[in-house]
């Protein structure tokens, strides 16, 4: 019964700082988000003490009758969402949840087809020292060198090339729509299987301003802590409810053991909200900000300072800064724009000259910001900012104007930890 702070006074003081650091610096982490308070109250509350292996009414340990109603709940609201026949809420992790779907739909050794790491895709889609690069035959497409776009032509040529058994489609950093319809054709003229990892984009589809991979893809899955804003953790949909039992399966108890059903409570939080007018404003304003900050760092001051975007701007909610012709690299421009109070990672471009520690871009996402309630105003200030940051202009100006920001936009008010 003893607070945290009596029992454990130096995790108590982590808690108390990272909230400060949260609350004074712009987050813009492109897969990072606020979730509400009502999911901290979740992932904070008793559930996290019940063991409960199995689905809802078929568990392998008693005393199930309640978490079965979360869990149930997450389900259902999972499916309609996303207009899915088929959810599975379970999977700790969107690593995990990729694990489930590649054993549910392969056999080791099988041919998978996804978009190059280096060129912005995840490393459970065959990076070499991932599982899915270990047990797999894991071959790349990679983005047109001119456009920096995904070229539906090198797909197609890929997968004639490599007959894959599978096919993704996802990624961790484009700034661009996937053509999911495209994906499927080519999925269906090899025989292969197309599953999309929509992790990023989850919070864009659910607001119904990104399309949907659902109707086109045999499994989909996502991580729900990225454009959701619910709790870290992942989860898998469908609409092809054969693939239903496969997919469970591969879940628990093929890669996990007991469900975190605090966290399940919590997604079920997420996905409810996800379905509010107020999260399609949200995911609007995410939009739009992500647009501001490509406009702003592609005007002329900018480029002239070497600064470009990859594809010349965005379709959703995070811009990749190319670095490639300017004097700082991504390393430099992470550090500078941190001295402003200002978050971000960098993160290599295709075709980067650059090492992988040091970088040529950076990766710029507006969902925090969004959640924090910014709007056009707010997000042109911050792109102003950036702009000026990664042009070298005075840093303790910078902070006085995020200051300024971070104040009138108060986060978790009244939040102690
Ligand atoms: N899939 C994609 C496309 C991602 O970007 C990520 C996270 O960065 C993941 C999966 C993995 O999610 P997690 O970090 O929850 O394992």
């Amino acid at each position: 019964t003893q607070p945290l702070s009596a029992v454990d006074p130096e995790i108590a003081e982590v808690l108390e700082l990272e909230l400060g650091r949260q609350r004074d610096y712009l987050e813009m982490i492109a897969s990072e988000n606020f979730v509400p308070v009502s999911v901290l109250q979740s992932q904070g509350s008793v559930l996290t003490n019940k063991y409960a292996e199995g689905y809802p009414g078929r568990r392998y340990y008693g005393g199930c009758e309640y978490v079965d109603i979360a869990e149930n709940l997450a389900i259902e609201r999972a499916k309609s969402l996303f207009g899915a026949e088929y959810a599975n809420v379970q999977p700790h992790s969107g690593a995990t949840a990729n694990a489930a779907v590649l054993s549910a739909i392969t056999t080791p050794g099988d041919t998978i087809l996804g978009l190059e790491l280096a060129h912005g895709g995840h490393l459970t889609h065959g990076m070499k020292l991932n599982f899915s690069g270990k047990l797999y035959n894991a071959v790349a497409y990679g983005v047109d060198p001119e456009t920096m776009l995904v070229d539906m032509d090198r797909v197609r040529d890929a997968a004639l090339e490599h007959k894959p058994q599978v096919i993704i489609a996802g990624w961790s950093a484009y700034p661009r729509h996937l053509d999911f319809a495209a994906f499927r054709a080519i999925a269906d003229e090899v025989g292969a299987k197309l599953w999309v990892d929509m992790a990023h984009f989850a919070g864009l589809v659910a607001a119904g301003i990104h399309p949907s991979p659902v109707p086109y893809a045999d499994v989909v899955s996502s991580t729900v802590h990225k454009t959701i804003g619910g709790p870290r953790s992942g989860f898998i949909v469908s609409r092809d409810t054969e693939l239903a039992k496969k997919l469970n399966s591969n879940v628990f108890p093929g890669q996990q053991g007991g469900p975190l059903m605090h966290v399940i409570a919590a997604k079920a939080t997420a996905f409810k909200i996800a379905a509010s007018d107020e999260f399609r404003d949200r995911q609007e304003r995410t939009l739009r900000g992500a647009r501001i900050l490509a406009e702003r760092l592609t005007a002329e001051d900018s480029r002239s300072a070497g600064i470009d975007v990859l594809t010349g701007g965005t379709d959703v909610h995070l811009v990749l800064a190319d670095l490639r012709n300017s004097k700082i690299d991504g390393k430099q421009a992470e550090d500078l724009l941190h001295d402003a109070l200002i978050t971000v990672n960098r993160n290599a471009v295709p075709f980067d000259p650059r090492p992988p520690m040091v970088t040529s871009g950076l990766r710029i996402g507006t969902p925090a910001l969004a959640t924090r309630g910014f709007g056009d105003a707010e997000f042109t200030e911050v792109a102003d900012i950036i702009a000026l940051a990664l042009q070298g202009s005075d840093t303790a100006a910078l902070r006085s104007r995020v200051e300024a920001l971070t104040s009138a936009f108060p986060l978790y008010p009244g939040l102690q930890q």
